[in-house]
């Protein structure tokens, strides 16, 4: 239900949704995420409850099993205020936040007793919102390749991973003995700039946990929160500590 594709086979020129008129209404555009050969079609052009969305023309012109654009409404721009998000900040959040307090849903604003926007913030929204925003856009000022490695930003990631980001990758294997899960990077294994990615756990509870969530996920989409760094010992994986489970994420297909 992606809110941007290609209009052209090439892809080399993107549109939203939200900009396709009713002269749009047969034509065929292309899946944004570039090794993905679905065909979609503008929809919902003229409905009063949802905004348009680009879908798949039919069965035959179907998503790549790596490519999962986001469920219909995932992420509402209007909902949320964007001059007040901060990506680094959020980001630390996540890796502070403690392990049993209850995530603040919304954070809405309130000006004269009436709520407003909310805060972006919380790791499935903020990767929600790099997903249907166009990969070469921004996001109150903050690059969307920057903040999110999927796919899409590939060709961005060829010297690797280092940093504050979020991380859409698959899962490989894992280390009991050393409290490390290992990923994919990206879950699609025809790109070009292919890294292993490890998450290592200071907890081992957190990693029992972890691992019961992500072993049995096969293809789909895993996302992580990490202050990225390169292995000293081995060559192309980039780890992150895990302190917190809400730095891990399934988001839903
Ligand atoms: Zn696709």
């Amino acid at each position: 239900m992606a809110s941007l594709a290609f209009i052209d086979k090439e892809k080399t020129q993107k549109k939203y949704a939200r900009d396709c008129t009713h002269a749009d209404k047969c034509k065929d555009f292309y899946c944004q995420t570039p090794n993905c050969p679905a065909i979609v079609r503008i929809r919902a052009l003229d409905s009063v409850v949802r905004p348009p969305y680009f879908r798949e023309k039919s069965d035959e012109f179907k998503h790549s099993e790596y490519c999962h654009p986001p469920k219909l409404n995932a992420f509402t721009p209007s909902e949320y205020d964007e001059d007040a998000f901060v990506f680094d900040d959020e980001m630390e959040k996540l890796f502070n936040l403690q392990q049993n307090s209850t995530p603040k849903k919304g954070n809405h604003q309130y000006r004269n007793g009436i709520c407003n926007r909310r805060f972006l913030s919380g790791l499935l929204n903020i990767y929600n919102m790099c997903r249907e925003t166009d990969v070469d856009g921004m996001y109150n000022n903050y690059e969307v390749k920057k903040m999110l490695c999927d796919c899409r930003s590939n060709f961005f990631y060829k010297n690797g991973i280092y940093g504050k980001k979020i991380v859409e990758c698959r899962y490989l294997e894992n280390n009991d003995e050393k409290r490390s899960i290992f990923f994919q990077y990206p879950i699609d294994p025809t790109y070009k700039n292919q890294h292993g990615i490890k998450a290592f756990f200071e907890d081992r509870e957190l990693y029992k946990l972890i691992k019961a969530m992500v072993i049995d996920r096969g293809n789909l989409p895993i996302v992580i929160a990490g202050d990225w760094g390169k292995d000293k010992f081995i060559e192309d994986l980039f780890y992150c500590r895990i302190k917190n489970k809400r730095q891990i994420q399934l988001p839903s297909v």
